[in-house]
C-alpha cells in the first residue's frame, strides 16, 4: 500500500516549526510495511489544503494529513477536505459532550470556550479517530471507491498517540498479503572516522549483500545504519542481526552500542560491573563530562563528583597539578591532563579519574596548539593513559566531542583492564 503525507501549517512553511510529524510518520509507516511515496507541506489556507490533498488523493487514493484540527480560525483542515469529498459539515453531539468532560478536568474557569465547538464539527460520513492525548479528535474520511484521507492533529505528542492507537491498526487491516517492512539496525562507533571505517570494512563497505549501509557522522561518533526492505518483519530482523554480526567481526573494537545507546551509559555499566567509581576533572568542557554521566538515571552509585578546573590556580590548588608542569608544558598538554586525572582520583578517593583540558576557541589558539587541541587523560586503577586530539568544529562541537572522546577513553581503559 502506498500513502502520501500532507503536513499542514503556515509555521512549517515559514520554517518556525520543524516538520517532525512527517519524519515520525515515515518511520512508523515504513516499519509497518506501508510506503510513503511522496510528502508535501501546505499553508493553512483552505484552497492550499484542498489543492494539496486532492492532488495527493488523485495519485494514491490514500492520504494522511497532520495539523489544522485545533479550535482556532487557522484550523481549517476538516472543511477543506470535506469539500473535496463533497460532504457537508455537521455538529456531532457526542464529540461535544466528550470535549465538555475533558474541559471539566482542566478546571478552566467558565468551562469550555465557545470556539471549541468547531472541534465538534465533522464531515458527514466521517469516522472519528479518538484522541486520548488531547482535545482535537482525528477524522477518517472515505469515499465509495475506497479512497481515504486520515486527518491527525498537529501537536506531535497527540499525533504520535493517535497514529499508534487508531490509525496504524486501521491501515494495517486494509493491507493485503504478507506485510513487508523497511527495517534498520544502527551500530554506534567512536574513535574512527567514516572513511577509515569504510577502508577497514573493505568488501563490506557498502554493506553486506541486500543490506545497504549508511554512514552517519556526528559529534557522538559515526553511526552505521543497515537497512533492509521487502521482507516480513521477522525475516528483516534476522537479516539485520546477521549483517550486524558481519560488521562487528571487522570493526568490533570501535562499536560501543546499537540503536540509541548512550556512551555514558556504557561507561557507567563498565564501572559498575567492576565495582569502580569515577570522578572528573574538566577544564575546557566546564562540566559537560559530568553532565553526560549524571544524565543517566542511577549514576549516583558510580559517579562521585568532580572539579571544574578552568583556571590554572584551580588546577594547582584543587587537583594538585604542579606549577612546573603548567609552566613547562602549558595548561593544554598531556602532562597537565595526566596530573589532573591522577589528582582527581587521589582527592576524591576513586579508582577512575577522567581529565579534559583543551582549546575550545574561537580564540586562544596558537600555531603549536591550534583551536581544537584537546588533551584527555584517564587514570584507572593507578595506570594513566593520555591522548592529544585535534577536534574539528565550533566551540560547542569541540566541547561535545571532547566529552565523548573522554568517555571513549574510559571505555577503552576499562575494557583492557
Ligand atoms: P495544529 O494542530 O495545526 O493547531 O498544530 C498545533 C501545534 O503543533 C503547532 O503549533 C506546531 O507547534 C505543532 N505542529 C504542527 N504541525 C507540525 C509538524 N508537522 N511537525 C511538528 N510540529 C507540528
Ligand atoms: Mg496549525
Amino acid at each position: 500500500m502506498n500513502v502520501e503525507v500532507v503536513t499542514i501549517g503556515d509555521e512549517l512553511l515559514l520554517g518556525f516549526t520543524v516538520d517532525t510529524n512527517a519524519a515520525h510518520l515515515a518511520r512508523e509507516l515504513a516499519a509497518a510495511g506501508i510506503g510513503i511515496v511522496r510528502r508535501s507541506t501546505c499553508g493553512d489556507a483552505p484552497d492550499q489544503i484542498a489543492a494539496a490533498v486532492k492532488e495527493a488523493l488523485d495519485r494514491t487514493g490514500a492520504v494522511i494529513t497532520t495539523g489544522g484540527l485545533g479550535p482556532t480560525s487557522d484550523d481549517l483542515t476538516k472543511p477543506s477536505i470535506a469539500a473535496i469529498f463533497g460532504r457537508a459539515m455537521k455538529f456531532d453531539d457526542a464529540i461535544w459532550e466528550e470535549l465538555k468532560i475533558r474541559w471539566k478536568s482542566y478546571k478552566w474557569p467558565g468551562g469550555i470556550p465557545e470556539s471549541n465547538k468547531t472541534q465538534a464539527m465533522i464531515p458527514e460520513g466521517a469516522v472519528i479517530l479518538k484522541n486520548r492525548h488531547g482535545s482535537a479528535p482525528g477524522i477518517w474520511l472515505e469515499d465509495d471507491r475506497g479512497r481515504w484521507v486520515a486527518m491527525l492533529p498537529g501537536v506531535p505528542r497527540e499525533m504520535r498517540g493517535m497514529l499508534a492507537d487508531e490509525l496504524l491498526p486501521r491501515v494495517r487491516a486494509r493491507a493485503t498479503g504478507t506485510p513487508v517492512v523497511v527495517a534498520s539496525l544502527t551500530l554506534r562507533t567512536i574513535g574512527i572516522g567514516e572513511s577509515a571505517l569504510a577502508d577497514l570494512l573493505g568488501p563490506l563497505a557498502k554493506g553486506p549483500p541486500g543490506l545497504p549501509l549508511a554512514y552517519l557522522p556526528s559529534v557522538e561518533g559515526t553511526d552505521l545504519r543497515l537497512t533492509t526492505r521487502n521482507s516480513s518483519s521477522d525475516v528483516a530482523l534476522e537479516k539485520l542481526r546477521a549483517g550486524a554480526a558481519q560488521l562487528r567481526a571487522v570493526i568490533g573494537e570501535f562499536v560501543y552500542g546499537e540503536e540509541k545507546t548512550d556512551l555514558a551509559a556504557v561507561v557507567l555499566d563498565l564501572l559498575r560491573s567492576r565495582g569502580m567509581k569515577i570522578a572528573v576533572a574538566e577544564s575546557c568542557t566546564g562540566g559537560l563530562l559530568g553532565a553526560r554521566l549524571t544524565a543517566i538515571a542511577g549514576s549516583s552509585d558510580v559517579v562521585v563528583g568532580g572539579v571544574i578546573a578552568y583556571a590554572n590556580e584551580v588546577k594547582e590548588s584543587k587537583l594538585g597539578v604542579r606549577s612546573e608542569t603548567l609552566r613547562d608544558f602549558g595548561a593544554v598538554s598531556e602532562e597537565t591532563a595526566r596530573e589532573m586525572a591522577a589528582g582527581v582520583c587521589e582527592r576524591f578517593g576513586v579508582a577512575v579519574g577522567a581529565a579534559i583540558t583543551g582549546i575550545a576557541g574561537p580564540g586562544g589558539g596558537t600555531p603549536e596548539k591550534p583551536v581544537g587541541t584537546v588533551c584527555i587523560a584517564i587514570s584507572a586503577a593507578g595506570a594513566i593513559k593520555s591522548t592529544k586530539v585535534q577536534m574539528i568544529g565550533d566551540r560547542d562541537e569541540i566541547r561535545r566531542r571532547s566529552a565523548q572522546a573522554a568517555l571513549n577513553l574510559v571505555r577503552r581503559a576499562l575494557a583492557s583492564s
